[in-house]
């Protein structure tokens, strides 16, 4: 591999740089508000461009539109839990870079452009470019490649309506040397896909600080972080600390499946930080006999690995 030739599995797979990745397929159904207003429920959004026909935001677009970050909703494909949906269409690249002993993957960059609004009526196609694989990088989650995808979604009358950048790294673990290894003694912890709008919180952690993004203009609090503050749109803001004080809204008992660096039963909660925002977390000393709903709690930050800090949340004024 320190030879100046690509091996030659990466040779070929080059070598269909620009072909298609997947066939092209239509959306089931055109875009339609059923959906658009699910989709708001679920991710909290409220703009009236998108639920309100008599509001003046859905007028000034002569109507409903569908939010833009919906764009790869209408073409995404049902989930099936046996996996029988999904092994036929994988993305080109794919099946080479398992082959190749690169078994693991995280997304890592995602980029999408808005040409214009989608209305309802409007049924998508999209077609998937193979774009490239990188040289090998030796990155904190093991020696991978980096896959590039184009996406182009078009509408029935063959106009474009929104492109997708999509780039992948396919890696071998670090520790654990591909799918048929062993299992490792001490499997890595799982790491988060980081984004320019998440960046902050977790340099924030490494520096044991929790921090929520603020809008600059109107102050609201949101979190996880997004591009735009949800309330006022504005995309000014600067970083909160927060107290790292708060109380469990809510919780899971995890059982399966289960991902290495976690033990089982695992308790993940919903707490309510004291400044109004809400958070996933892992809890510490609490077992999933003992969690509930209501209990205090505060944040305690921990070396997972070196250079790896990650918040938690124990009992306040508990042991
Ligand atoms: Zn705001």
């Amino acid at each position: 591999m320190n030879t100046a030739d690509p091996p030659g599995w990466l040779s070929r797979l080059r070598a269909q740089q620009g072909a298609l990745a997947a066939p092209a397929r239509t959306a089931a159904d055109p875009v339609n508000l059923p959906m658009i207003r699910r989709w708001c429920a679920a991710m909290g959004e409220r703009n009236p461009a998108y639920l309100d026909a008599s509001s003046p935001a859905a007028r000034a677009n002569n109507g409903i539109v569908a939010p833009p970050a919906m764009l790869e909703v209408w073409t995404m494909r049902g989930f099936t839990p046996d996996g029988s949906g999904g092994v036929a269409n994988n993305l080109l690249g794919i099946d080479q870079m398992d082959a190749a002993g690169f078994t693991a993957v995280v997304a890592t960059n995602l980029v999408q452009e808005y040409p214009r609004h989608l209305r309802p009526g409007d049924l998508l196609t999209q077609a998937v470019t193979f774009a490239g694989v990188s040289d090998q990088k030796n990155t904190a989650l093991g020696a991978g490649h980096f896959l590039d995808y184009h996406y182009e979604f078009t509408d029935q009358r063959g106009g474009l309506v929104g492109r997708m950048r999509f780039r992948i790294l396919k890696y071998r673990p670090a520790r654990g040397g591909g799918a048929t290894a062993a299992a490792p003694s001490k499997p890595p912890h799982p790491r988060p896909a980081i984004t320019p709008d998440s960046a902050f919180f977790w340099e924030g952690l490494n520096t044991r600080r929790l921090l929520i993004r603020q809008c600059a203009k109107c102050l609201h609090l949101h979190h996880p972080p997004g591009p735009m503050c949800p309330a006022c749109h504005s995309c000014e803001w600067s970083a909160l600390q927060a107290s790292g004080r708060g109380t469990i809204h809510s919780f899971v008992i995890i059982h399966q499946p289960q991902l290495p660096g976690f033990s089982y039963p695992l308790p993940v909660a919903l707490v309510d930080l004291e400044e109004g925002v809400r958070v996933v977390s892992n809890l510490l000393g609490i077992g999933a006999d003992r969690v509930r709903i209501g209990m205090p709690v505060e944040v305690e930050f921990s070396e997972v690995e070196p250079g790896y800090v990650l918040y938690a949340f124990r009992e306040r004024g508990g042991t």
